[in-house]
This record gives C-alpha cells, structure tokens and sequence, in this order.
C-alpha cells in the first residue's frame, strides 16, 4: 500500500512536469507563431494528445509496475515456504536417522563415513568429530565380514548397493577391539554414490543361538559331547584317513561297571555326581585334542586323534584303567566306577562312524563278559559275533510271533523205585533254516533281549497245559508235577508270578504241581528282593528247586533263608563220580546231606550210566534223571509214556511205572 501511494504520488509529479513542459512548448510556440487561433487550437489538441497518451503510458507502466511486484511477492513467498518445508523435511530425516533404533552411518564413494547417528557414535567407543569424515566404516568390521561383503574385489558403495536390502552378518570392533555380533543392512540413497547402512547388535540372538547350538550338541549333565556331535567328530576323523594315509585314530567305549548298585543304593542323585567326576577324571588323563562324550546313562566314548601306533591307545586304555583305581567320594561316601573298555583300533577299515561305535560296544560288551574292568581290542570274530547275535535276536523275534518254540519233556525218577514222578520242560527251537537249536545257544541272546519274558511265558503255559492232559489220561490215580527253568533276569521281575498265576488257572492246575529251577547264581543277584520274590511264590503253593546246584557260591546262611525246595545237583558232579572219585563223591555226599538238613529233597541231573545210579541210590539221594532213563522228548512221545503209566497203574494197583521197564522195553 505505501508503495502504491509512493507511485501515485510520482505520478502525480510526473503530470506536472509533462504539464509544465507542454506550456513552455506552449509559450515557446506562440511566441513563434504570434497567436494565429488555428494554431493556439492545434497547439492545444497536440497537448491534449500527448497529455492523453502520456497518461495512458505512464497508467501501464504503473500496471506492470504492480503485476510485477505482486510476483515477486509471491515468489518470495515460495521460496520462504519451499525453504521451511525442506527445513522441516531435513529435520524429520534427522530425527529418522537418529532414531533408527540401530547404529546408522552414511557411507560415501571412498568409503567415508560422512554422517554417523549418536547410536553409532556410542558403539564406535570414538567421538563424533573422529568418527565423521575421517573413519572408512571397514575399519570397524572384522575380516570375515569384509571378505563376505567383497570377496575379492575392491570395497566400494556399488557393491554395497547390490547386497542392499540383505541383511549381513558380521562382527563389529570398536575402538578398544572389543567384538560384538551385529546385522548390517545396506541402501543406496538414489542419485548419490553413497549408502546407508544401519547396524543391529545381535549379540544377546548369537549367544541364545549358541546355548541352543550347545544344548543340541552336550550333555546337559556332564557338559561333554553327545552321540551326534561325537559322531561328527568321527565322521571328520574317517574323512582325514582316507586323506592322508599316515594319520590314525581310535576309539575307546567306556561303561561304568555295576552303576545300577550305585544309583539303587545312594539314589540318583549321588548316580548322577558319580557320572559328573567319572567324566572329570577320565578328562583329566586325555590330551586336549582327544574327545570324551557321554552316550547315555553309564556310557562313554573316546576318540584318540592322530596317534602314531595302536599301542598308544592300548596304552591310555590302560592309564585310563589305572586312574579309576583310586574311588571317588561321593555324597560323603567312598564309591569305586571301575569301568570296562572296548577299543577299536584298525579305524581306517571303517566308512561310518556308527560302525566304529557299534563295534567298539561290542568289544567293552567282550570286556564285560570276561569279568569287568577290562580292557578288549575288537576284532573280527568279535563283529561276527555281533552279527549273529543281531541276526537271532530277529529270529527269536519271529520265532515268538510265529510260535515256533516247542517244549521237549525229560523225565524225573525216583530213584529207590525208578518210578515216573514228573518231567522237566527243556525248551527247544526247530528253526527252519538251522534245524533243532538247543536253549544253550539262544536262552542267553533272549535274556539279553529281555524276549525270555514272552518265550518263559510260552513254555509255562505250554508245560501247564500238557501236564494237565497227562492228569488226565492218568485220571486222578497217580500225581505227577512238571518243572520249568526260570533265567535269573526273569526270576526279578514282578510280572513273573502273574504270568505264573494265570497259566495255572488257564489249565486249572494246583499251584503245587509246577516247579521253578532257578540258578544258585539267579537267586544270589539281589538277595533282599529275591528273598521276597521267593518267598510270595512260596506263599502261592508254586516250589522252588534251586538249578545245577555246586556251581555257584551260594552261602550255607542265604540259603536256609530262601524258602527252597529242593536242590538239583548238577550234571559234572555227577559224571565225576564214576571218572575222578576222590572229592567229587564226597561232595555229592555232602550235598544230599546238607539238602536233607535243611529239610530238602535232592534231584541228580545227567544220570547216564547204571554205576552212577547205584552210588547215588547209595546216598539216599531221592529223585534222578539223566539219559539212563530217557532223554527230553517231545511231547507226544511223553504222552506215550503217560498212557503205559496209567495203563501200569490201572493193572496193578495204582503201582508207579518204573521207568527201568520202559527202558527194557
Ligand atoms: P538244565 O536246566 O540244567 O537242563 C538240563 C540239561 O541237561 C538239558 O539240556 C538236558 O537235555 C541235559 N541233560 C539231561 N540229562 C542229561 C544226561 O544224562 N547227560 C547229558 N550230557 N545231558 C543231559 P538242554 O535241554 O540243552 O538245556 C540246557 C539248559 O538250558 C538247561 O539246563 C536250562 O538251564 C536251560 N533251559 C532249557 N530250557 C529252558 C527254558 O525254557 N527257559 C530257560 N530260562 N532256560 C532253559
Ligand atoms: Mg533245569
Ligand atoms: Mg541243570
């Protein structure tokens, strides 16, 4: 508005002066002309002419005066508002860029860090001013990072912006070298050489990932290797063998001798700390580069890495052996862990890692059968043996399913008469690609199996039902009992009595009639829970006859504790007393006595020859079988038997049948 009155005002002054100056030219003209009325009017319309355009003149200048300033105006506005808005806008990336939540840098052409946020400042342990324009970011990532982010070429932003949107890990190192874990993410910022990229700090993410990694690969026990990662280490081992044929190894598989005892009579807990300082000694006597892992329970494995000769290990089996000597105190109680060791050392035969393993066990197994805390170099016969012992555990497997176990019955005598008085079930499998397999050569790989629950089971149920025919064709005249052998793993555990229970009624049988033939060895395992276990069978009516009597080492005590029938005396005494008769006599004889003091019948087993019959009737020992009187045979040949039995007794008077006749016969 100021302006506008300023122009009119000029304007005004500019009239005066084009007024002034027509009147002079006026003057001047009238002077020239000397006042002709013609001219005085043409003078005057002239002046009015130029007054007019001079008006209309000066008028447009002032219009575009004003348009012009009007758009400087508004340019001048523009600009101020374009000025604030990219004020705000810069301000707005500022805050963005401070407030990433990550360490963010911009990263020019040469690398240059050209702009750092106040996170990055913080990680980067330097101060802003060292940090902008005067760092390349690649002094702050480690080697491997760069190599991942370059490979070969030269470090530069293009290459930055071809990972860009990636996220790349590295490990970041500030300025007092400390490492820490993060994830980088890139961007090129369009129209420029430079990128940005942002730092997470993933430390806390790689330490849980490493628990995990850890948790996956140990034992959470002992903190050593487990099977997998165990089996990695073979896997390598096997790898550089086949690499470099100087370089050996081998395997050593450890198992704590009767760890059951401990864990059963100091509780888990103390089972537990006993595994922890097992595992700390066994440590203690390998070098760092050997590994120890815990395969489970009492086990543990060995790997012996690049050793010169296979003495070496045998040589560290036995250092190890001689380190668990001394006992461990445990629970303020001293407890000796030997253990038993199998060792595989011919490695470089071996293609898979579980091989060595299984072979290994199977060697320790060896070392365990051969008495305990020893030490057993696998070799071929060993893994033949392994195989068969796979191969019949299927068998028996199919054998179960199949029903293919037959029970063979010998005859039980009394010796004064030689009279018939029940048969003893000796199991028999006719397999039908080996023939007629004795119990003797699968009874113990069905133990180990535990399928001698289900095959017991069978040949219970098998002999209740045939003696319950027998009573039947002898129908009630003469009484005859049938025995079973029961394997010391079975005889502990609690399902035998019902099994017993319910092959007994199935058959409707007296529980007195069945007789058990448990091992001296069987009945000494746990001595408390065996004495009860007999004890509950006693209760039942079910009678005990302790097997192959003089071969174990039963005490005299323990026995007359055990609510034992009778006593079997087994076989090699009774061969011996015709063959060596100078102790083996006496002992028979003292046996039969003992037997008879403790109020038990006596049976001799393997009675094969007329002279051992005659001695042992001299004894006063009761009951015999042996090949005298007939060998196991099978069912229907004991049905035979029978039916003569109870044609004998319905002929003469409920007489029993001697089996001497039969034999003549
Ligand atoms: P055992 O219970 O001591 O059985 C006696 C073994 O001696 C039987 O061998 C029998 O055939 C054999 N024998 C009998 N009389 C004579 C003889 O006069 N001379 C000779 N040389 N041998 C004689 P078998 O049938 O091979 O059984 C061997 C062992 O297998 C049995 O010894 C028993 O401990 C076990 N066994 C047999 N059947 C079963 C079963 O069903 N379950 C379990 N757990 N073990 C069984
Ligand atoms: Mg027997
Ligand atoms: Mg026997």
């Amino acid at each position: 508005m100021a302006a506008a009155g300023h122009s009119s005002v000029i304007d005004k002054a500019g009239l005066l002066i084009i007024g002034g100056g027509a009147s002079l030219f006026y003057f001047y003209f009238e002077v020239l002309l000397q006042g002709s009325h013609l001219t005085i009017f043409i003078t005057i319309g002239i002046i009015l002419l130029i007054s007019g355009c001079t008006q209309v003149l000066v008028n447009n200048i002032n219009s575009s005066k004003r348009a012009l300033q009007e758009m400087n105006e508004t340019l001048e506005q523009k600009v101020k508002d374009r000025t604030e808005e990219l004020r705000n806008s810069e301000l707005k990336y500022r805050t963005i860029f401070e407030n990433t939540g990550a360490a963010t840098i911009i990263i020019e052409k040469d690398m240059r860090i050209s702009l750092a946020n106040s996170q990055f400042v913080a990680i980067s342990g330097f101060s802003r001013r060292e940090v902008q324009n005067r760092k390349s970011w690649l002094d702050f990532i480690d080697d491997k990072g760069q190599r991942t982010l370059f490979g070969d070429e030269t470090p530069s932003t293009g290459a930055l912006s071809i990972v860009g949107g990636k996220y790349v890990g590295c490990q970041f190192i500030d300025k007092l070298e400390n490492r820490k874990d993060v994830l980088i993410t890139f961007a090129a910022i369009p129209e420029t050489d430079a990128s940005v990229a942002s730092f997470t700090d993933i430390s806390e993410l790689k330490e849980a990932e490493r628990q995990i990694y850890f948790q996956a690969f140990h034992d959470t026990l002992t903190q050593l290797p487990n099977r997998a990662l165990f089996v990695e280490h073979l896997t390598m081992a096997i790898k550089r063998t086949k690499r470099r044929p100087d370089y050996h190894f081998a395997v050593i598989y450890l198992d704590i001798d009767r760890f059951k005892l401990v864990n059963d009579s100091l509780g888990h807990s103390a089972g537990d700390d006993l595994l922890v300082a097992f595992a700390e000694r066994i440590r203690e006597s390998l070098r760092e580069i050997d590994i120890l892992a815990r395969l489970g329970g009492d086990e543990f494995v060995v790997l012996l890495e690049d050793i010169e000769a296979d003495d070496y290990s045998v040589a560290i089996a036995e250092r190890l052996q001689i380190a668990l000597r001394k006992p461990f105190r445990i629970h303020g109680k001293e407890v000796f862990a030997p253990a038993s060791f199998g060792v595989v050392l011919h490695t470089q035969d071996y293609d898979l890692p579980e091989a060595i393993i299984r072979d290994a066990d199977a060697a320790m197994y060896h070392a365990k059968e051969s008495g305990r805390s020893q030490v057993k170099i696998f070799d071929r016969t060993l893994h033949e043996k392994a195989l068969h012992l796979l191969q019949q555990e299927t068998d028996l497997r199919k054998a179960i399913h199949k029903g293919q176990f037959q029970n063979y019955y010998q005859p039980i005598v009394r010796l004064d008469t030689a009279a018939l008085v029940g048969f003893e079930a000796l199991i028999r499998w006719p397999h039908p690609q080996l023939g007629m397999v004795y119990p003797g050569s699968f009874i113990s790989t069905a133990e180990e199996t535990g399928l001698i629950i289900p095959i017991t089971r069978y040949t219970v149920e098998q002999a209740c039902r045939d003696l319950k025919d027998w009573l039947e064709i002898l129908e009630g005249n003469l009484e005859l009992t049938v025995s079973v052998n029961i394997s010391s793993r079975h005889f502990l555990q609690a399902s035998l009595l019902n099994d017993l229970r319910d092959a007994l009624e199935a058959s409707s049988l007296p529980p007195h009639l069945l007789k058990l033939e448990i091992t001296e060895t069987a009945l000494m395992v746990d001595s408390e829970e065996t004495m009860r276990l007999a004890q509950r069978l006693k209760d039942y009516g079910i009678r005990l006859v302790i097997d192959d009597f003089g071969t174990g080492y039963s005490s005299l005590s323990y026995l007359q504790r055990l609510p034992i029938d009778t006593l079997k005396i087994d076989r090699s005494f009774i061969s011996k007393i015709i063959d060596q008769p100078e102790n083996n006599r006496n002992i028979v004889e003292a046996i039969v006595s003992l037997a008879h003091k403790l109020g038990m019948t006596v049976v001799a087993e393997g009675i094969e020859t007329p002279d051992q019959y005659a001695i042992l009737l001299d004894m006063a020992c009761e009951l015999g079988q042996g090949y005298l009187f007939s060998p196991p045979v099978p069912k229907s040949q004991a049905d035979q038997l029978v039916q003569q039995l109870a044609r004998y007794a319905g002929e003469s008077g409920c007489v029993p049948y001697p089996l001497t006749t039969w034999l003549a016969n």
